[in-house]
């Protein structure tokens, strides 16, 4: 099948177009991201009107260009897929119209994709890696471990109890002065820090059930730059590298447990997998150090090239076009779901045993 997948949900105005061959290989044809993050910069962080009000104004260009690239018109579409939440509905709407009426212009089947899901399910279309799958998912607004058993098949494990781990890195980039969007900037300026400079807590360490916590954290860093404030360049770079190092012990212990708990949970014949996805799964140190935990525990490690783990709409048309090959398809009267749990149709048979 060849999809069009549309991505409006937060700051990102997206577009790609994506075949899947029949065994269920991937590829992209096209994909064209573009940021809003100019728009938002003077305001510290991503206002909702702001945000909508940008994707009505390039959405259609950006699907032409999307096409064009690929090579395609609307007429050689087999289907067309937006995201329809979870994010902020302003966004949603405009993305989730577009789709809907191009679908409806060419008697095309439409998609209603999730956000999370098509974060879940990139490996599938970058590396190849199928369900079942334990799943790291680490973004902006999110921070899980699921296992995914397949498609439309999520069972959560752990969630975060307070902060998203993205929103740790951005409000640790903040307290150290700079720019959005904060992760990268954390990553960059952590490279020519000591991680060993300062004591940082690593939450929930060693508890019994894989979730997390960034709140006692992100208080830890800012007490720590408010003692040394003014803060020298040296003192920003090694908050930032402890900061990492912190989260990477934690989110490494949570994972570590998950493992156990996923071992007792798939078939002992199933292969062992372990996958990171969303935007912070772009982080090198993070990538690195579960990596380490996955070979140390016989997982396998996979993640998303570093360009597919941000928001994308090569993710959502993928996502698209796996809910196309089950039968899955939408009405045109679905409607967005600013607030929407991916694990809500697990199957309720897989419930047993945690
Ligand atoms: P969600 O997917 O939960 O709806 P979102 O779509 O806004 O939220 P993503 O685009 O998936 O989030 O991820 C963005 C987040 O990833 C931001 O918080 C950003 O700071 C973080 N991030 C991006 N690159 C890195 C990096 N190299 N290191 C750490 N964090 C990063
Ligand atoms: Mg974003
Ligand atoms: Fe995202």
């Amino acid at each position: 099948s060849l999809v069009l997948g549309i991505e409006t949900s937060c700051d990102e105005t997206a577009a790609a177009v994506v075949l899947r061959e029949p065994d269920g290989a991937g590829r992209i044809l096209s994909s064209i991201v573009r940021t809003q993050w100019e728009q938002h910069r003077p305001f510290g962080g991503v206002v909702p009107e702001i945000a909508a009000r940008a994707h009505v104004e390039c959405l259609d260009l950006i699907v032409r260009d999307a096409l064009r690239e690929a090579d395609a018109g609307l007429d050689d579409l087999t289907a067309v897929a937006a995201t329809t939440g979870p994010g902020l509905i302003g966004g949603l709407i405009v993305g989730a119209i577009t789709g809907k009426a191009l679908a409806l212009a060419r008697g095309l089947p439409f998609i209603a994709v999730h956000h999370l899901e098509a974060h879940a399910l990139t490996v599938g279309l970058t590396e190849g890696v199928r369900p079942p799958y334990l799943l790291l998912l680490v973004s902006g607004g999110h921070t899980q471990l699921l296992i995914v058993h397949g498609v439309g098949v999520y069972e959560r494990l752990g969630t975060t109890i307070d902060d998203a781990l993205g929103e740790a890195f951005d409000k640790t980039a903040k307290l150290l002065g700079l720019g959005l969007p904060g992760g990268p900037a954390v990553e960059k300026l952590a490279q020519r820090g000591d991680p060993r400079r300062f004591d940082l807590p690593r939450p929930m360490l060693g508890r019994e059930e894989p979730h997390f916590s960034f709140a006692g954290l992100k208080t830890a860093v800012r007490r720590t730059a408010e003692k040394l404030t003014p803060l020298s360049e040296q003192d920003a770079a090694d908050i930032a590298a402890s900061f990492q190092a912190a989260v990477a012990a934690s989110v490494a212990d949570r994972c570590a447990r998950a493992m156990e708990l996923t071992v007792a949970r798939l078939d002992p014949l199933a292969p062992r997998r372990f996958v990171v996805a969303g935007g912070v799964a772009a982080n090198t140190q993070l990538r690195a150090a579960l990596s380490e935990l996955a070979a140390a525990r016989g997982f396998s490690f996979h993640a998303p090239p570093v360009s597919l783990c941000g928001d994308n709409a090569a993710m959502i048309a993928w996502a698209g076009a796996e809910r196309l090959a089950e039968g899955l398809t939408d009405q045109l009267d679905a409607k967005v779901r600013p607030r929407w749990p991916l694990d809500l149709n697990a199957a309720p048979a897989i419930g047993a045993g945690v």
